[in-house]
């Protein structure tokens, strides 16, 4: 038989659409309405031919069943829960801080029913979308007035917009950075429509470097917290506190991108310290922005934080419009709030307790899953390990942590370990260092550890 004889005959014997939708395998595999169904069939048939094409010779039996697997993963959203076992406690691409369970629940809640958003139940008037977050803000830093858009991203274009656009906006050239995933001081700055003037060097700026580029068409001066890179040695910058001296006397606002936003000092915690909200505010900040889910610890939003003046005429931007955060965004910053508020969110708020929890936890953890793994038949051991915070904050920070390590052996690979446990039916994320497996504890939550056990047993076996 000729090479070409093959490949019409592979194709030949390749299902139809109609057999296939007759098919009880993929009947009984299917949730699919039927148009969909027909067009995700023909879609497969089309690859499998390319496979053909290829050289490939696929058995009528082999495209069943690889239609069974695709429909399959079809129904297992992309979206469903992993477990973090990187070490990373803000894991930007496993979607930044979890939030408590009962800033889930709101969240949950608030999406499942119709809540009073923008109706003051007293009154039955217009209003209120913002007013309990404004009001557990003020609670906890003193500020008049607080909106949440979409992201800190979205808080600082929106700012920038409203209160200098065609303007001159004062940055430290030490201020004028990339923060990562396309957010560039400069380009946001352009984008707003304001004008970017550069103050001082990189490493040195001075208050009168301010002073002295003030002219008439100066709307504002910009801080922005440079939340991934330290520079060290031979600095100087000029603090929120001076800069908002200065701007009194001047009547020039200042805003302050803290990045993080937190409400707690890491400091507290060994670490160093992250500007919090709340000093910006307490030294003078006209407008603060932070992101919601770094180390707030709650869902991805935009908070702008300040003086009543300033964010009422921000919300009245039509830009506030495009970038306002949902019902259920809302519902979970004030849910994370609450936390805050009651002085609990160490222990009831994920990203402070995988903070500030002991390391000897981890260690007690690490030890009795390593019996467990045993048991199994998984020769785990327990290390030392290395955590660290994330979502840009505290750059080269480490927590002491504990991990599960595996060492694949007998031509086993850990790249391939590695990927059965990333794809398994409880999906876990670790890391591999000098081709071993790390499975970091102080990211996984306590009630997650016999999941682990169980994605580990299973990813383990040959
Ligand atoms: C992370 C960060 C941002 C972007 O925040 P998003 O909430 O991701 O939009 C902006 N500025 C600073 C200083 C940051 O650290």
């Amino acid at each position: 038989m000729s090479h070409g004889d093959g490949v019409s005959s592979a194709y030949r014997q390749l299902p139809s659409v109609s057999s296939l939708l007759a098919n009880d395998r993929i009947r009984s595999a299917s949730r699919l309405a039927g148009p969909a169904l027909i067009s995700f069939l023909q879609r497969e048939l089309t690859e499998s031919r390319t496979r053909i094409s290829q050289g490939e010779r696929p058995e009528p039996g082999d495209v069943i069943a690889s239609i069974e697997a695709a429909l399959d993963a079809l129904e297992r959203p992309r979206l469903r829960p992993v477990i973090n076992a990187t070490g990373v406690i803000i894991h930007t691409n496993l979607g930044r801080s979890t939030v408590s369970d009962e800033t889930a629940a709101a969240m949950a809640e608030a999406a499942a029913h119709p809540v009073a958003l923008e109706i003051e139940p007293e009154t039955n008037r217009r209003g209120g979308r913002m007013d309990e977050i404004a009001s557990l803000m003020r609670l906890l830093t003193g500020a008049e007035s607080t909106l949440v858009v979409n992201n800190c991203a979205a808080a600082v274009l929106l700012v920038l917009s409203a209160v200098a656009a065609r303007r001159d906006v004062l940055v430290s050239r030490g201020e004028a950075v990339e923060i990562g995933g396309g957010f560039r001081v400069p380009d946001v700055l352009r984008q707003s429509g304001a004008n970017l003037v550069e103050v001082g060097t990189t490493n040195r700026t001075y208050l009168a470097d301010y002073d002295r580029a003030i002219s008439e068409n100066t709307a504002a001066f910009l801080k922005v917290h440079p939340s991934n890179f330290r520079v060290v040695g031979f600095t100087s910058s000029v603090s929120t506190a001076e800069l908002a001296a200065l701007g009194r006397q001047r009547s020039i606002p200042v805003l302050e991108d803290v990045g993080s936003g937190a409400l707690l000092d890491t400091a507290s915690y060994g670490l160093a310290s992250e500007p919090t909200i709340i000093e910006s505010v307490a030294m003078g900040a006209s407008v603060v922005m932070a992101s919601g889910d770094k180390l707030l610890g709650g869902p991805q939003a935009g908070l702008i934080v300040g003086q009543r003046r300033w964010v009422d005429s921000v919300a009245k931007h039509p830009l506030a419009r495009a970038v306002r955060a949902d019902k259920t965004c809302l519902a979970g910053v004030a849910a994370t709030l609450r936390h805050y508020v009651r002085g609990e969110a160490i222990n009831q708020i994920p990203v402070w307790r995988m903070l500030a929890t002991p390391a000897a936890t981890f260690k007690d953890a690490a030890d009795a899953m390593v019996v467990a793994l045993r048991t199994k038949g998984v020769p785990a051991t327990a290390v030392g390990t290395e955590a660290t915070i994330g979502g840009g904050s505290l750059p080269g920070a480490v927590i002491p942590s504990f991990a599960v390590r595996l060492d694949p052996e007998g031509g086993r690979r850990v790249d391939e370990l590695a990927r059965r446990l990333r794809t398994g039916s409880t999906p876990v994320f670790g890391r591999v260092e000098e081709a071993r497996l790390v499975l970091d504890l102080r990211t996984v939550d306590r009630r997650e550890h016999d999941a682990l056990i169980g994605a580990i047993t299973a990813a383990w076996r040959p």
